[in-house]
């Protein structure tokens, strides 16, 4: 499998440092906002990039930060006259029913920056000692110059990074490209204690902090936006190496932008429309396909003119689902096999999969395959069953499980629940029987039984109702 690394700025065997175990880390929110859905690009592609690794067999512990203490969220407060904690917290469930929605696999852990301050600290400790990081009244720096690979990710020197930088200006600093370890806490701000004073950690060393602590000195993916790669990422490696004194990242993903009219998406250019937004206008199932419909690392401009087509493309893939679920009650094993390949479009699709993560030609095997076995449907009868059961299988290998764009338990789980239903209304009748046959001990074992499993029977006047206790 290959895939694209920016630090190498190409392609490369994919090869994990404990298989099948791989670390993957994704920078996070900050959450002072809901987000909107350049952002959910970036946490989708990262969900389908995770999910693909899932189905290779690998068993990826997947780690995604939540900034929970910044600038932003300080302002936001400030404006709403509340705390950071209160904002932080309303913009953290907001996050998390947001991906949800979306059909992101939930994390292995989130941790929040705020629950690390402890661990960051330490990091910079060690980075002071090492004589990296230097204090400036309260406020500490890291001095650039004493990385020596500072620059390897963004691919330039450190004098290019500084003509175009974006960097925060501070005459405390020795040098522009130096970044804040600690932010010395002005008044009103939250802070913490440290060895340099009241203050609050610099938002790099969150994630160098937060994935020391959860996924180790070497991780092996860690993935973000193309905006992350300078300074955010830059800064990350030359915290972490200069630290841990070992390669911090084995291969970086970046995402490609989502823009407005070949514009970047973007909270402070105000041309953004909110994830929570578009989801629930649109099935997930709509914005994942338009998603995958284009590489992650190119630039995708967002129309929802474009959407209905994407909308007709689902629909062919659910349509072949419901008629192949249909045909799989009719069906008997008796029938013909088709002369149907079907292991060509699975290797199709993983051929595409494995070269970096190639959606665009992955959604372009499974319309073939859904092309090809409508035709199959059409021309011949009599089929067995181990045909239908094989496609539904290939669809939801590759449909449901890497993609995320359909659910096929969606259905059955309604179905599961009528049946549920039939099946207590047939113990709450043998239980009738037996009181009519005066078995009362029996009755009650089935009443008891049935409370034991949180199905709670109500004698009445017109019969026996029950209810379901909720679980904690
Ligand atoms: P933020 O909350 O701004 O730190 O962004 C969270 C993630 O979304 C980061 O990985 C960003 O790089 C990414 N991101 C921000 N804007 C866009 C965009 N327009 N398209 C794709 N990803 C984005
Ligand atoms: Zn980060």
């Amino acid at each position: 499998m290959l895939i694209y690394n920016t630090l190498i700025k190409k392609k490369e065997e994919f090869k994990p440092i404990n298989p099948p175990n791989v670390t993957m880390y994704s920078c996070g929110p900050t959450v002072y906002n809901y987000f909107h859905l350049g952002n959910a690009r970036t946490f989708i592609m990262s969900d389908i990039i995770r999910r693909y690794l899932e189905y290779k067999g690998y068993k990826v512990k997947y780690v995604q930060n939540i900034t929970d203490i910044d600038d932003k969220i300080i302002k936001k407060a400030n404006e709403e006259n509340t705390t950071t904690e209160k904002i932080a917290c309303k913009y953290t469930s907001a996050f998390l029913e947001d991906i949800e929605k979306m059909n992101v696999k939930v994390a292995t852990v989130y941790p929040k920056a705020t629950e690390h301050i402890t661990e960051m600290i330490d990091l910079i400790k060690k980075l002071e000692i090492k004589g990296v990081a230097y204090n400036v009244k309260g406020n500490v720096f890291y001095d650039v110059f004493k990385f020596p690979g500072y620059g390897k990710l963004s691919g330039k020197k450190i004098e290019e990074l500084e003509s175009g930088a974006r960097v925060e200006i501070n005459e405390e600093k020795k040098n522009p490209l130096d970044f804040s370890l600690w932010k010395k806490a002005k008044k009103g701000e939250p802070y913490w204690e440290s060895p340099w004073g009241k203050g609050r950690p610099g938002w790099h060393i969150e994630c160098s902090a937060m994935s020391l602590k959860h996924l180790g000195k070497t991780i092996d993916i860690h993935a973000g936006g193309n905006d992350l790669i300078f300074p955010h990422h830059e800064n990350e490696i030359a915290q972490s190496e200069m630290a841990n004194e070992k390669p911090f990242v084995n291969y970086w993903i970046h995402f490609g932008f989502l823009n407005i009219r070949k514009e970047k998406m973007s909270k402070s250019l105000g041309n953004f429309f909110t994830a929570r937004e578009i989801f629930s206008k649109y099935p997930y199932g709509i914005i994942r396909l338009f998603f995958s419909q284009s590489h992650y690392r190119g630039p995708l401009d967002y129309d929802d003119t474009l959407l209905s087509s994407v909308e007709k493309g689902l629909e062919k893939i659910t349509n072949l689902i419901d008629e192949l679920k249909k045909q799989i009650e009719k069906s008997d094993q008796n029938g013909i096999v088709p002369d149907f390949n079907l292991s060509d479009y699975r290797k199709a699709f993983e051929t595409a999969m494995d070269d970096d993560f190639n959606t665009p030609q992955a959604v372009a095997v499974i319309f073939d395959f859904v092309r090809d076995v409508n035709k199959v449907l059409s021309s011949d009868t009599n089929i067995a069953k181990s045909f239908f059961q094989d496609a539904i299988k290939y669809l939801k290998d590759t449909t449901q499980n890497v993609l995320g764009i359909i659910n096929l338990e969606q259905g059955e789980k309604v179905e599961n629940i009528d049946l549920l239903n039939d099946l207590i209304n047939v113990l709450i009748l043998i239980r009738q029987k037996a009181k009519e046959e005066k078995l009362y001990a029996f009755a009650d074992e089935i009443r008891d039984r049935l409370n034991e499993i949180g199905v709670i029977l109500q004698d009445g006047r017109d019969g026996t109702d029950y209810k379901i206790k909720k679980k904690n």
